[in-house]
């Protein structure tokens, strides 16, 4: 094993998620050029979790600075799942609506899935729907999740190969871990699955040319998990003595990895930005008049 010190690029994912809302910024200006309506983001967010609140917020700004219309539901958390549910299906009748976003999570007395599989799968910006799910499995067109695109775009952004490259996914979420080894799979990576059941998670780890952390163990992945010169992304966020920590030791995989997404300023911003390019796509497929 070469003992050379490796060049690591640290991924500014703000940096690359700007450049991507300015492409999407220019293709919107386009659709109002042309005479369209601007597309049009619809978020339920059910109670008053402060957290939840703020990330509706970002999500708004988010639209607007690349032109796109948002409109939210508000629900009080005492609501109940029959009121979610309608508001739900006001937003699918909702010509004007392109994507629907339920914030997550609602009341324990709401069923998530009941209100995933309630959403439109045409406007299902957040690509959790089984219908796109499943396109996914098949290899079909369709919206997919956001936080694994963003993925798939750092990626491709950084010229990383994935055509017969073995990348190691350690999650297996239906939110991140499942959805981005399908899409590793679909670009023709070998890709491996581990969980918390796994055996020789250090050692699977090692073979990785690619290697996606989506877990939130704090600093599960070290420098000696890492292949030289793999390109590791770290998707986890945990909170350690009141600090925001990823799954990745970062400092520690410098000089050893080809490249690293920090747990601040990486994967987070892109998720935001592919949810916006979701919902663009989602209107384009519609074909607004
Ligand atoms: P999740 O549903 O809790 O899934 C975690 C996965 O990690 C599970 O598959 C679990 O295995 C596995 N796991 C847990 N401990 C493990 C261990 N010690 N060794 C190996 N595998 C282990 O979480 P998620 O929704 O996928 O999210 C993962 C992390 O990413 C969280 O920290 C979350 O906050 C973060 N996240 C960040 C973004 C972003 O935009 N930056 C977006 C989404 C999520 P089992 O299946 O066997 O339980």
């Amino acid at each position: 094993m070469s003992s050379a010190r490796i060049e690591t690029v640290v991924v500014d994912g703000i940096a690359l998620a700007h450049q991507i809302r300015d492409e999407l910024a220019r293709a919107v200006a386009q659709h109002r050029a042309a005479g369209r309506r601007a597309p049009s983001l619809g978020v339920v967010l059910v109670g008053d979790d402060p957290a939840s609140a703020s990330y509706i917020k970002g999500k708004r700004r988010a639209c607007e600075r690349v032109g796109m219309d948002s409109v939210e539901r508000r629900l009080p958390a005492s609501a109940g799942e029959r009121a979610v549910l309608a508001a739900v299906e006001e937003l699918n009748r909702d010509p004007a609506v392109d994507g629907i976003l339920v914030q997550l999570p609602l009341p324990k007395d709401v069923r998530p899935n009941a209100v995933v599989e309630a959403i439109d799968p045409a406007k299902d910006v957040d690509g959790l729907h089984p219908h796109n799910a499943g396109r996914l499995l098949l290899g079909e067109p369709g919206l997919r999740p956001c936080t694994p695109l963003g993925i798939l775009e750092v990626l491709a952004r950084h010229d990383i190969a994935l055509e017969g490259a073995h990348a190691v996914v350690i999650g297996r979420s239906i939110l991140v871990g499942k959805p981005v080894a399908l899409l590793l799979l679909q670009a023709h990576a070998t890709v491996t699955i581990c969980h918390s059941r796994s055996r020789g998670l250090a050692e699977l780890c090692r073979l990785a040319d690619v290697l996606v952390a989506a877990v939130g163990v704090p600093r599960l992945v070290q420098r000696a998990w890492v292949k030289p010169g793999a390109a590791v992304i770290d998707v986890g966020v945990s909170e350690v003595d009141g600090a925001l920590v990823g799954d990745v030791d970062t400092e520690g995989v410098l000089g050893r990895a080809s490249l690293v997404t920090p747990h601040r300023r990486g994967v987070g911003p892109m998720t935001i930005t592919m949810l916006l390019r979701n919902t663009l796509a989602a209107y384009e497929t519609r074909r607004p008049a």
